[in-house]
């Protein structure tokens, strides 16, 4: 059943949004021991509202758009009375005093939060093994990372312990584990979401976004989430037509699809075959296949990590241990630790021009790099992630680590739209094709995505 059935059923009494809470609860009791998506519950509080919305339907009152469904949300992101913690013992006992503006937009839409999903420390990393609370496991390739930062939120959903979930997408944090557990999970363009209530890793790049199993559950999560926040003035103030009316999408006759050959010479060739079988899919919905070139893709990791070291620094300098929590250099994880070092260091004045106004520059370079690439074409298609999820606990140098992230970044640096959905499995590990458009043409990727899914 898709998830917007699912809201169907709800609506019309075939389901209850209790039957639904019960249903995720039990699969929660069931795996969470050994897949560690949630680290915290609100059990109590999540039944009091599916309660309150099965009696307004029992009396034919209104309901919002995401009526019973049951959300996960990233511990990153504020909930009140829940202990946002980013995963990172700075912050073990920081209680949300407020919800952030897309935690109030789901309750007003009746969305069940169920509770929160763990993540690396303050996001920083692509496979959830630097959390506080122990890494995550992958449900659909267990013994493996399930990604990261959000790989709770991925797993979660991959699991089948919510119907949606929430995470945010820095550098591929969304994208990342979508493609490593194999659902969906989509990054929206820079301003789309507010970002209001998020603890930010690196604000001109962060993004929060939603994972689910089918595009309805991604569409009417945007639906609910996108727009403009006068809490958040990076936010657009514009409308746009509704994200579900792009799931019913069938055909690509009049899409044009970029093929950047320099991010398949970059990603392993299994993966790359898994691909080539999404772009002749694509082709034979009727989309023109395109191969485009991007020659100054080495520039993006290098430019993505120094933006992100200085901006991560100048976030942190809150966690002194007066106001919230800990201080941050007393406790937390050597990657952590890391960023704010050499954040400081490359913050340093005399530094500014070798260092951070270079990566500035890099960055308005790609911006205009990726104009010229998406001029042509509605959508680029590609791989999500270049290489296979190692195994929990495996030693992985730091620079290994970060590759996992070089076609991800892009996005983020250039602030554009992109998504991350199934495309195949190589050796029963999931593989993420990734859809990337133009900024504001969201749409494109999502009916995209729909006319894959309807095959
Ligand atoms: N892996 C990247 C990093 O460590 C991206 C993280 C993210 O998107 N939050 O910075």
């Amino acid at each position: 059943m898709k998830i917007i059935e699912k809201v169907e059923a709800i609506k019309n009494q075939d389901l209850t949004a209790t039957e639904n809470l019960e249903q995720m609860y039990s699969v929660i009791e069931e795996k969470n021991e050994e897949i560690n998506a949630f680290v915290e519950l609100d059990q109590a509080r999540a039944e009091k509202v599916a309660k309150d919305i099965d009696e307004r339907i029992k009396n034919g009152e209104k309901t919002g758009k995401l009526a019973g469904l049951v959300i996960g949300i990233k511990c990153n992101i504020n909930v009140e009375d829940l202990i946002i913690s980013a995963a990172s013992p700075t912050l073990k006992e920081y209680q949300g005093s407020y919800n952030a503006t897309v935690i109030n937009r789901i309750l007003d839409e009746d969305g069940v939060i169920i509770g929160l999903t763990n993540m690396d420390e303050f996001a920083a990393g692509s496979s959830t093994e630097t959390s506080m609370y122990g890494p995550t496991n992958n449900p659909n390739a267990l013994g493996h990372i399930p990604g990261g930062s959000s790989g709770g939120s991925a797993a979660a959903v991959a699991a089948n312990m919510c119907d949606i979930a929430l995470g945010s997408d820095t550098g591929g944090s969304i994208r990342n584990p979508a493609s490593h557990c194999g659902v969906m999970g989509f990054k929206p363009t820079y301003g789309m979401v507010s970002r209001q209530g998020l603890l930010d890793l690196a604000m001109s790049l962060d993004q929060i976004g939603p994972f689910a199993n089918d595009t309805t559950g991604l569409a009417l999560m945007l639906d609910v989430i996108a727009g403009y926040d006068p809490y958040d003035t990076t936010t657009i103030n514009k409308e746009f037509t509704p994200f579900i009316d792009d799931t019913t999408n069938t055909s690509l006759e009049n899409t044009t699809v970029g093929v950047v050959k320099e991010f398949m010479e970059v990603t392993d060739e299994k993966i790359d075959g898994v691909i080539n079988n999404s772009i002749d899919q694509l082709s034979d919905l009727g989309a023109e296949i395109k191969e485009l070139t991007f020659e100054d893709i080495d520039l993006g990791l290098p430019t993505y990590y120094l933006i992100n070291y200085v901006e991560f620094f100048s976030a942190t300098r809150k966690y002194d241990g007066r106001k919230y929590g800990e201080r941050i250099e007393e406790v937390c994880g050597p990657e952590v630790a890391r960023r704010i070092q050499i954040g400081s260091y490359i913050s340093q004045k005399e530094f500014s021009g070798k260092y951070y106004n270079k990566a500035l520059q890099a960055r308005s370079l790609l911006r205009n790099d990726f104009n010229d690439l998406l001029k042509d074409v509605d959508v680029i298609a590609g791989p999500t992630v270049p290489k296979l999820p190692h195994k929990i606990g495996e030693t992985i140098e730091t620079m290994d680590m970060y590759a996992y992230d070089i076609l991800t970044v892009l996005a983020n640096i250039t602030g554009i739209p992109a998504s991350s959905m199934k495309a195949g499995d190589v050796d029963g590990i999931p593989v993420g094709l990734q859809l990337q458009a133009k900024p504001e043409e969201d749409h494109k990727i999502l009916s995209t995505m729909s006319a894959l899914e309807n095959i």
